[in-house]
């Protein structure tokens, strides 16, 4: 079974002329462990798509099945449960909370939901896990202010998986990042979202780290075109 297929997702914004085009005709499939690297230029869209993948917009037509489930058809509360248990977000800014460690960050998607104290512990020692395994294992207790921009983006990574999402949208994660630290998060994304047999979609700027990805496309023109 395919875990994501999106088909036909059409999206306009309204402006003052009249409704915007932006997403017109999306179709996507993808596998569990699969990545894919998201390019174009400013503008084209690229945001947009990962919202409306996230259920964060609406799209106006088309469907998405995600593991069965299509978040246009969903009401609010079915909404927030999709986001926070079939998707991980990584943005361009880290979002981390400042006055939280960065193991309390990598928890705070678990606090939406009153857990038992069994779930408690158990996400706990995902968080330490996934910690260790994104290269933090020894940062647990420090603020975001004390880490490296590279390092702020591994704890976005490591807290974008604590809850197993099926799908993983980053938004330009390493745009703000120097070139080496870009690389070495791009690839610990491609790591981690294989270790976890998830699915990935990538936007960036830079070809060089669309590059690392099997598969590539660039928006254009409302569609995805292979690039
Ligand atoms: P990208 O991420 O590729 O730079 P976006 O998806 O952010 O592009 O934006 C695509 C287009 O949609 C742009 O023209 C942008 O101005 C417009 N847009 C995005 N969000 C909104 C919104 N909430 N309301 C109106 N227009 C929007
Ligand atoms: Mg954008």
């Amino acid at each position: 079974m395919t875990a994501l297929r999106v088909q036909n997702v059409v999206k306009a914004f309204p402006a003052l002329s009249g409704p915007v085009p932006v997403l017109a005709g999306i179709d996507l499939t993808m596998e569990p462990g699969e990545a894919m690297a998201l390019t174009g230029p400013s503008g084209s869209g690229k945001s947009t798509l990962l919202h409306v993948l996230g259920a964060l917009e609406k799209s106006d037509s088309g469907s998405i099945d995600l593991d069965g489930i299509d978040p246009s058809a969903l009401n609010s509360d079915a909404l927030a449960d999709y986001r926070n248990s079939k998707i991980g977000f990584v943005f361009q800014d880290h979002h981390l909370l400042p006055q939280c460690t960065v193991l309390e960050n990598v928890l705070s998607p678990g606090w939406a939901k009153k857990r038992s104290h069994t779930e408690a512990i158990a996400l706990e020692a995902r968080s330490r896990d996934l910690l260790h395994r994104v290269g933090l294992g020894s940062r647990l207790d420090h603020l975001p202010a004390a880490l490296s921009g590279g390092e702020r983006q591994r704890a976005a990574v490591a807290r974008a998986l604590l809850l197993k999402p099926r799908l993983v949208l980053a938004d330009e994660p390493t745009g703000n990042l120097d070139r080496t630290s870009a690389f070495a998060v791009a690839r610990l994304l491609l790591d981690m979202i294989a270790a976890e047999n998830a699915m990935l979609i990538v936007v960036t700027h830079s070809m060089e780290i669309a590059g690392l990805f099997p598969r590539r496309y660039r928006m254009e023109d409302g569609r995805l075109a292979p690039a």
